[in-house]
């Protein structure tokens, strides 16, 4: 059977791999695994979410609200903005695939990092378009703009903080290159990680209300997967300009968020108390990882996110590692994939932290 030729070069997403499939393939007791490797709150969600869902669970034979007006009122209050600026995607992944679905076609330039978030390329083949990419490791706007004058892409993906990588981008900088990119060029500015870096560094916090009401062709992106504790809800969104916005609801399917994940969403958004908590201990382990990366002579990316990304040395590989630790139980993001010798660990519980530093001090 025929298919369509885009599919021909897409390779399946390789997600990180699940606590289940490690069960079935090593036959290691699911209570010792342990998995850093999707950027997952280690912490959970607020027990608030866990007794809010709990309370509406035989609403489940409905369908949702699809006006979403409950969680469209929570998000618009937090971010100070309207609910014409607001999309809700079954996860942030969703609301890219709207985006390049609606400006993107055969032959489209989309112009993104070296190394970045691989959704915005799968999407970006299925409808052939054409993948330019900066050469420097971490964004680079300065070379951003230089391909963009010389190639006037129609779509700019900017991920700040980045992943795999951690980095993240000067506020001031991201507004002195979007002031320079002309009104028809759809930025897209993906903040899965922006809570943390928030936390972490005041320069780097990007605001999505001064954001989108100064740059009319630009979209935040963020996601209730990572600081929110909610990735197996499948709750991101997107704030624009209402003419942006508009358009994207012509290709969302009804019902596209259930009614367990509204609520949840709508919820963890009221306990700010409980996500500060996570970052704040975020922020504490993470200092662990430095000291154990300056330890082992690993080169460790200064990281604004609740990963770190750590390249290791020439003696070292890190498929050979990545595997080893599997073996043990312990799920990491190998990053040869995207070129580079490196793993990619989400930052855990104090525990699960002290298990990685066993093995890995002893894989290494
Ligand atoms: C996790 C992630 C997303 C999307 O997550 P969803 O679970 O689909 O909301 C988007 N961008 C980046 C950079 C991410 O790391």
């Amino acid at each position: 059977m025929k298919f369509n030729k885009t599919l021909e070069d897409i390779k399946t997403y390789e997600a990180g791999k699940p606590i289940e499939l490690v069960v079935r393939e090593f036959g290691i007791d699911p209570k010792n695994i342990i998995k850093l490797a999707s950027n997952e709150n280690p912490y959970g969600c607020s027990m608030k979410v866990q007794n809010a869902v709990s309370a509406i669970v035989s609403k489940m034979a409905l369908y949702p609200d699809d006006s979403m007006t409950k969680l469209k009122n929570a998000l618009a209050a937090r971010f100070n903005l309207g609910v014409a600026n607001l999309i809700i995607g079954s996860g942030s992944d969703q609301v890219i695939e709207f985006l390049i679905h609606a400006k993107a076609h055969a032959g489209t330039k989309i112009l993104m990092n070296s190394i970045t978030f691989a959704m915005y390329e799968i999407y970006a083949k299925h409808v052939g378009a054409e993948v330019l990419r900066t050469a420097s490791r971490e964004h680079d706007l300065d070379e951003f703009y230089a391909i963009y004058q010389e190639q006037k892409p129609e779509i700019i993906f900017i991920c700040t903080p980045n992943n795999p990588t951690g980095d993240a981008i000067d506020t001031e900088k991201l507004n002195a290159f979007l002031s320079k990119i002309d009104k028809d060029t759809l930025v897209v500015v993906d903040c899965a990680y922006m809570e943390y870096a928030a936390f972490k560094d005041a320069n780097k916090k990007v605001d999505a209300k001064e954001l989108t009401q100064r740059f009319e062709n630009v979209i935040y992106l963020g996601t209730f997967s990572k600081a929110y504790g909610l990735g197996g809800m499948r709750v991101g969104f997107g704030l624009a300009n209402p003419k942006i916005i508009e358009e994207l609801y012509k290709l969302r399917p009804p019902f596209n968020i259930t009614t367990l994940s509204l609520e949840a969403a709508s919820v963890a958004l009221s306990d700010e108390e409980f996500v500060n908590k996570c970052i704040a201990a975020n922020f504490e382990e993470m200092k662990r990882y430095e000291e154990f990366a300056i330890a082992k002579k690993i080169d460790i990316i200064e990281s604004f996110t609740n990963f770190v990304t750590l390249c290791l040395n020439e003696t070292q590989n890190s498929t050979t590692l990545s595997n080893a630790l599997l073996q043990k139980g312990m799920i990491v993001r190998n990053l040869s994939s995207y070129g580079l010798n490196a793993i990619r660990v989400t930052i855990g519980t104090p525990e699960q932290n002290t298990r990685f530093f066993e093995l890995t001090s002893e894989l290494l």
